[in-house]
């Protein structure tokens, strides 16, 4: 059996026997894996402390073929996520790194993109001069540009007439982006958004995503701007996601 070596953010770990658990990882190379450590529960693990909750790891897995679980036999752990021990917010938003990522990625999707954007974040996260409604803002628009369903902030998303930078403008989150006046009409869950908000949004989704500045406070429409993801974000994954409710701070 041929083993994989890769690099892992661990997602959820839940116990499966008296002496092994589940896991299920977001690796660099191999996308979403769930994987069976066995003996993980012993006092003397193999895996050590490696599978904590967003926890970076190094590992070694055996894949197995079809619905079965693949098999981790190695993971030493690189980075501990630290930024918790201080600031509940930011431990909230680091399980929203973990949910988000879980629920919009199919197993075995591979992306490297991704990756190096979850790790970025929870590195960022950890980072007190950093913002933290900037680093979640980051995340959740360049995961979805990076997935193919960032909404589109210039066109109409119905008939794809320009919109022009006017003063307020109007973001249907089932439409998924902004909408003309004549697209409007029978929309639902709909946002007025100002310029500015429609500026940073866009500054936000640039495919150049490690120039974003992240230390910058965030002063523009704070409200606006976690409605207009939060909506768009329910819209598209067809559910509330649980930690949007832990994060209602980031609109203050
Ligand atoms: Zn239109």
């Amino acid at each position: 059996m041929i083993s994989e070596q890769t690099d892992a953010i661990v997602l959820r770990v839940f116990p499966w026997s008296e002496t092994s658990c589940i896991a299920t990882l977001f690796t660099r190379d191999f996308g979403k894996i769930s994987v069976l450590a066995k003996g993980a529960r012993r006092p003397k693990s193999p895996f050590e402390a490696a599978l904590d909750l967003l926890s970076v790891c190094r590992i070694v897995f055996i894949p197995k073929a079809g619905d079965v679980l693949d098999l981790l036999t190695e993971a030493k752990l690189t980075r501990r996520f630290r930024a918790g021990a201080r600031d509940l917010l930011r431990l909230y938003a680091g399980y929203y790194v973990c949910e988000l990522l879980d629920r919009v990625t199919l197993r075995d999707d591979r992306h490297t993109e991704v990756f190096a954007l979850a790790e970025q974040t929870l590195d960022a996260l950890a980072r007190t001069d950093l913002e933290i409604r900037a680093i979640v803002l980051r995340w959740e628009l360049q995961l979805m540009r990076m997935l193919g369903h960032l909404p589109s902030w210039n066109q109409c998303s119905q008939c794809g007439e320009p919109i022009p930078d006017a003063a307020t403008s109007v973001f249907g989150a089932e439409a998924g982006g902004v909408l003309c006046e004549r697209c409007q009409a029978g929309q639902r869950l709909m946002v007025q958004i100002t310029s500015r908000e429609r500026t940073l949004l866009r500054e936000f989704s640039t495919p150049q995503w490690q120039d974003i500045e992240l230390s910058d406070y965030i002063s523009t429409g704070r409200k606006t701007i976690r409605s207009v993801v939060q909506k768009y974000l329910t819209v598209l994954l067809d559910r509330k996601l649980n930690l949007h409710s832990y994060l209602e701070e980031l609109g203050r």
